[in-house]
């Protein structure tokens, strides 16, 4: 990884660049993931209405992919549940 204020390079995982002493944004990424997780209602709701779950995928990706994946697993399962029914 390069520090963004002066292009050194620094060790993954710096909090701070040891040439120019800038904070890195490594502990906002951080905050980010705690919140990234399966939801359990979003995933049921992923389930039953499967367009639902493309939708929320679509949104969470850029944030919480680990959501964003299991909205979409189950948005899949419930689809092919929904055929298997419908034949
Ligand atoms: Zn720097």
């Amino acid at each position: 990884m390069y520090c963004t204020s002066c292009g050194n390079q620094m060790m993954q995982g710096a909090e701070f660049c040891p040439s120019c002493g800038v904070k890195t944004n490594n502990k906002e990424e951080k905050a980010f993931n705690v919140e990234d997780r399966n939801s359990f209602g979003f995933n049921i709701l992923s389930f039953f209405i499967p367009i639902v779950g493309l939708i929320l995928y679509f949104v969470f990706k850029e944030k919480t992919p680990i959501k964003a994946k299991g909205v979409l697993t189950w948005g899949i399962i419930g689809f092919v549940v929904n055929l298997i029914l419908l034949i």
